[in-house]
């Protein structure tokens, strides 16, 4: 039986004791497991691991994936035990699928900022490292969905009825959940030159995210960034424009001053 397989109530003493070396393993390196995946190029457990956050298998996914683990190997070691604190950056240039191939294997997310959404809509990411001369940029080739209806022949027509048009039951969702896994699964397979450019150059970085003083709004009593307020209110009760990042990219937002206060 496999031991993972095991309830705690009927795991022996040696069991209980290599699930606690486990939980301490990772509470010292979380990202330890992939990190040896992207190490070893090993696609396949990357691509299952950026499965858990992105919640299917797709070809997008699976070329941010290769371009991750191809990227922060071709910049070198030290790149790759990213810590999320900003030192080894990813500039992404879209908001598919392909991006959370990104956020997955390289570890810069939008929430530790060392991801930057660059609103281009082009399938590519530039990797760099704070203080280097130079960044790696990785970007699809133009024809690479040739390469995916050759690992898949049914993921793009099923996309079209599924996705693009809205149409079809539960067995076309599975079918086209099924297409999506073999295209991802074939696509990792393929040679990187086949799917990829590489460019070599200096990158454009932001600098680091500032720490910025929280202030309450004097109107709702939320906690908002200083950086977010306009007299003392925030974006939404002083209505303010704000942008809002969503499938279409980076959009602009009129806020509208609410008409009665949600107060109670
Ligand atoms: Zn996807
Ligand atoms: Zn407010």
């Amino acid at each position: 039986m496999d031991s993972e397989m095991v309830g705690l109530s009927e795991m022996n003493t040696e069991q209980i004791f290599a699930e606690d070396r486990r939980i301490e393993d990772f509470k010292q390196n979380p990202r330890g497991e992939f990190l040896q995946a992207i190490r070893e190029k090993d696609m396949a457990r990357c691509l299952v691991k950026t499965a858990e956050i992105h919640g299917h298998f797709c070809p997008g996914s699976a070329l941010g994936v290769m371009a991750s683990v191809h990227g922060l190997n071709l910049l070198g070691l030290d790149s790759i035990s990213s810590d999320g604190l900003e030192d080894l950056m990813a500039v992404v240039e879209t908001n598919a699928c392909f991006a959370d191939g990104v956020q997955a294997v390289s570890g810069c997310t939008l929430g530790n900022n060392a991801l930057v959404y660059r609103d281009l809509g082009r399938l590519a990411v530039t990797f760099a490292i704070r203080g280097k001369e130079t960044g790696v940029r990785i970007r699809v080739q133009p024809d690479f969905s040739s390469s995916v209806a050759k690992a898949s022949p049914e993921f793009y027509p099923l996309m079209e009825k599924v996705i693009k048009n809205r149409e079809g039951g539960a067995r076309e969702k599975a079918a086209f959940r099924k297409a999506g896994r073999q295209a991802a699964f074939g696509v990792i397979q393929l040679p990187f030159d086949e799917l990829f450019a590489v460019e070599t150059f200096r990158p454009l970085l932001p600098e680091y995210a500032p720490i910025t003083e929280s202030i309450v709004c004097s109107n709702c009593g939320e906690m908002i960034m200083a950086t977010k307020t306009v007299g003392g209110l925030c974006f939404m009760c002083a209505g303010e424009a704000y942008r809002q990042v969503e499938g279409r990219g980076i959009v602009a937002k009129e806020s509208e001053r609410p008409s009665a206060s949600t107060k109670s």
